[in-house]
């Protein structure tokens, strides 16, 4: 091959691996390949076969556009044919005269009216398995096919294998993305048609047993606490999820009004004592004198403050100590709940705020919960586009720090802006 022919073919086959990327589909670039194919080897025609594990049988993806009706629905068998021959030894072959190879498939030429008088196929690879094949057919020129035109064969074979990868693994991608959202979605239909479901006979339970409490007087007060205790329990459950799943479908609003955090952390705080009292845990407030006003909804930082405190709470020894504090912390508002309890794992900190993760399994859980608590904490703090994270040491103590953003727009500079990490 003259210099100037040489330069000329390299920088085709450049033109070829740009397409890779820039192609805006398989088809086109296939197509790019078995023209530059026929082109520089200086063939007639050019085609490629992709393997069909279904019908075990080679099928043709790319060919020229006048044999494409007549090619498509075609199937080329692994014996019996030079691209099946390709295929089964995973080789390069060159056939300079089809008459004298029994290698050949004749129905191809007898579907299409071609001739083929001489044949150069490749295998086309993608790690070490062999996918499909790659050939062209008809040397003009009376010429022979030579081992240069089996190098470009084997340069375009192997980027036509990679694009034919890339567009399976493209495929299967999206379709595990529609399997994953269609999972999700049936997930969030349970929680919600569950919680809905459970909340209207637990409000009757509720109702009427703490009727009869009042009405029974001493004498069945202990069976009827039990009942309400765990009812309550029940419907702190059921709120949750119900919680975690107006944030996920996009329900949940935020009604944001001129709050005080500290009046918040006050009444939290009166919620848990008694339960605090009961386990000898001390539970405190560090909150000076400021009232911390945000722009906020209050009800969702209650809830949100409520699941960390009682967290802290549960996963507390007794004689242990559970402080909230409240600061204001350049443009922000920092909640932090720190506790002298049983503290976090390290592998597992980065999971704790996700739904239905517990440290513990459930089979081996000493204490109760459904892994939602801190899920719906962060949910609405998310909300209030504030921000949400542990500090823990297994043994020592954990402790939940929250951010809010004191004015509910208007981000702060960025010099100061603690999301930004
Ligand atoms: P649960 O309702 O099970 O408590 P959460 O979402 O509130 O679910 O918490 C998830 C898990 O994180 C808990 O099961 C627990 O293992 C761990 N965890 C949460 N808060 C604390 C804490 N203060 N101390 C130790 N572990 C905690």
């Amino acid at each position: 091959m003259i210099p100037n022919e040489r330069i000329d073919h390299l920088e085709r086959l450049l033109e070829v691996v740009r397409g890779l990327t820039t192609a805006p589909d398989l088809d086109s670039f296939l197509q790019s390949i078995i023209n530059e194919a026929s082109e520089l080897t200086n063939s007639e025609l050019a085609s490629i076969l992709e393997y069909d594990p279904d019908a075990i049988e080679l099928r043709f993806l790319a060919m020229q556009w006048f044999d494409r009706d007549l090619l498509r629905p075609m199937g080329v068998p692994l014996e019996g044919s030079a691209a099946g021959w390709v295929y089964r030894k995973g080789q390069p072959l060159i056939i300079q005269d089809t008459k004298a190879d029994k290698r050949h498939f004749k129905v191809v030429d007898r579907v299409t009216k071609h001739e083929t008088q001489s044949l150069v196929a490749v295998p086309l690879m993608v790690r070490g398995e062999v996918i499909g094949v790659l050939e062209a057919l008809n040397k003009k020129d009376d010429a022979h096919y030579t081992e240069e035109d089996l190098t470009i064969l084997e340069t375009l074979g192997a980027l036509a294998a990679q694009a034919i990868r890339n567009n399976t693994l493209e495929r299967k991608v999206r379709s595990a993305r529609i399997e994953l959202a269609d999972l999700e979605r049936l997930k969030s239909d349970f929680v919600a048609i569950t919680s809905h479901e459970l909340r209207t006979p637990l409000g009757l339970i509720l109702g009427h047993a703490t009727f009869l409490r009042e009405l029974a007087g001493s004498e069945y007060a202990d069976q009827l606490d039990t009942i309400i205790r765990n009812a309550t329990k029940l419907k702190d459950i059921v709120e949750n999820l119900s919680d975690v799943d107006n944030f996920q479908t996009g329900a949940a609003r935020v009604r944001s009004a001129k709050v005080s955090l500290a009046k918040i952390t006050e009444d939290t705080i009166l919620t848990f004592q008694d339960e605090a009292k009961s386990r000898n845990i001390t539970l405190k407030a560090e909150l000076g004198t400021s009232p911390f006003f945000v722009e906020a909804d209050g009800v969702k930082i209650g809830i949100a403050l409520s699941n960390l405190v009682k967290n802290a709470i549960q996963f507390t020894d007794p004689g242990g100590i559970v402080t909230v504090k409240v600061e204001e912390d350049s443009g922000y508002m920092k909640v932090e709940v720190s506790d002298t309890g049983i503290g976090i794992p390290a592998r597992d900190l980065p999971r704790v705020f996700e739904r239905f993760f517990q440290v513990e399994t459930h089979l081996t859980r000493r204490y109760g919960g459904m892994g939602l608590g801190l899920s719906v904490a962060k949910s609405m703090v998310d909300l209030h586009k504030g921000r949400i994270w542990v500090e823990s040491e297994e043994g020592k103590g954990s402790t939940f720090i929250f951010l809010l953003p004191i004015e509910k727009t208007g981000t702060p500079a960025a010099s100061n802006n603690p999301f930004t990490e």
